[in-house]
């Protein structure tokens, strides 16, 4: 009899195991995928590490989880700073001072700042002459935030084709903040911790699953696992939670991501892991360079070949794999009355992005799970 069943091998499920074994508890981890780490997992291609549920870039301000995670492997310090290509031009992200200078040619924060406070108090009056007092729509919340020109030239179409919705059909709360930086810096998060686990996501789930009962290509769905009482006292589930109870009432509303993934016969395609193509005439939302995340300088050209994956975003039809919730008011009214019917089930743990139906970053996965066993 296993002390734990736990349904998902990502970083939940893991960190779950990892911390009940440590306690002296039988743990067994299914996982329906062929692999292990939900959506960290990595495949090497050509001697790199490609992230094969899109680019993960730990980071956190938490001292805590990032000491936990290096203890199972050292990060380095990769920076995230994306960059973002409208019509062939390219623009640092995030709108920082070197946004700016690309944009409008302007060179002091004093300048940058005018124009923008200029762009908005344009759109707060088109909206007052349209009667509007608080923003309809991404459209207008995002022009009362940064003004038109960031807005049509970073994230119109970027989030148009990110939402598969023209922006003024999207809610408003989609984009709570847009931070302008008034510095020359790139540096995507603002935490004081960032990086990728050197030699990939990998190890971090081998070192947290290391001597784990644990079995890949096994879905909880299946009968055998359905009647897990038989198995274990106690049920943590990662998975779906609309899918625990059978989809009883309704389905969730998931966006998911195709990649095309391809091997380049050279060593450096683009010169940054992350590209962001903010306009419609390229059909997909950005391109990653996986080397990027963990070959620095001369480290590049030492690998002739480079892989880069393309991202398709599109709605999440059965069969497909679920990427981000859709946090509307139809889907969050259904996600509470299935986590009121998850509250009712005996000796079941729901977590994760999956079951409580939220985005997570990764950081605060760990936190949590650390904070269950406090
Ligand atoms: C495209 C994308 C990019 C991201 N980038 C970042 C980033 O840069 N930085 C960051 O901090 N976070 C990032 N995240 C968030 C990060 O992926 C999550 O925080 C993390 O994956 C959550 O872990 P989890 O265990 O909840 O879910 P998952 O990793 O999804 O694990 C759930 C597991 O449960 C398994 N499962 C589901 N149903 C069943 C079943 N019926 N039977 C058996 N197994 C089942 C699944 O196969 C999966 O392996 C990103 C997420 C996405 C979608």
């Amino acid at each position: 009899m296993y002390d734990y069943l736990i349904v998902g091998s990502g970083l939940f499920g893991a960190t779950f195991a990892h911390e009940a074994t440590r306690r002296g508890k039988r743990c067994l981890v299914i996982d329906k995928r062929p692999h292990l780490g939900g959506n960290i997992y990595q495949e090497r291609v050509e001697g790199i590490n490609v992230h094969k549920y899109g680019p993960h870039i730990f980071h956190t301000n938490n001292k805590e989880v990032w000491d936990y995670v290096n203890r199972f492997v050292p990060f380095n310090r990769y920076t995230n700073s994306p960059v973002a290509c409208y019509h062939g031009k390219l623009f640092n992200l995030p709108f920082n001072m070197n946004t700016f200078c690309q944009m409008w040619g302007v060179t002091a924060p004093e300048e940058a700042m005018a124009i923008i406070e200029e762009q908005k108090a344009e759109a707060r009056t088109e909206m007052t002459k349209a009667g509007v007092s608080v923003p309809r729509n991404l459209r207008e919340q995002a022009l009362l935030l940064v003004g038109k020109d960031i807005f049509e030239t970073l994230i119109k179409e970027y989030t148009e084709k990110q939402w598969g919705r023209p922006c003024h059909e999207l809610p408003a709360f989609i984009i709570k903040r847009l931070p302008v930086r008034m510095v020359f810096d790139n540096n995507y998060f603002n935490d004081t911790y960032q990086g990728i686990p050197i030699g990939g996501y990998n190890k971090l789930t081998e070192g947290l699953l290391e001597g784990i009962e644990c079995r890949t290509g096994t879905d909880f769905s299946c009968t055998d696992y359905r009647n897990w009482r038989n198995k274990a006292r106690n049920l943590v589930y990662t998975g779906a939670i609309d899918e625990y109870f059978g989809y009883r009432l309704g389905r969730l509303d998931w966006r998911t991501i195709s990649f095309r993934t391809h091997v380049c016969d050279t060593p450096n395609l683009q010169g940054n892991a992350v590209v962001n193509y903010t306009s419609h005439d390229v059909p997909y939302t950005r391109t990653i360079e996986h080397k990027h995340f963990e070959m620095f300088g001369e480290e590049v050209y030492r690998n002739p070949k480079t892989v880069v994956s393309e991202e398709y975003s599109s709605e999440c039809r059965p069969g497909q794999e679920p990427f981000y919730p859709i946090n509307d008011e139809r889907n969050n009214a259904l996600a509470k009355a299935y986590s009121s019917l998850a509250e009712r089930e005996e000796n079941v743990l729901f977590g994760g992005r999956l079951a409580e139906y939220k985005y997570y970053d990764m950081a605060p996965i760990i936190e949590k799970v650390l904070r269950l066993f406090e």
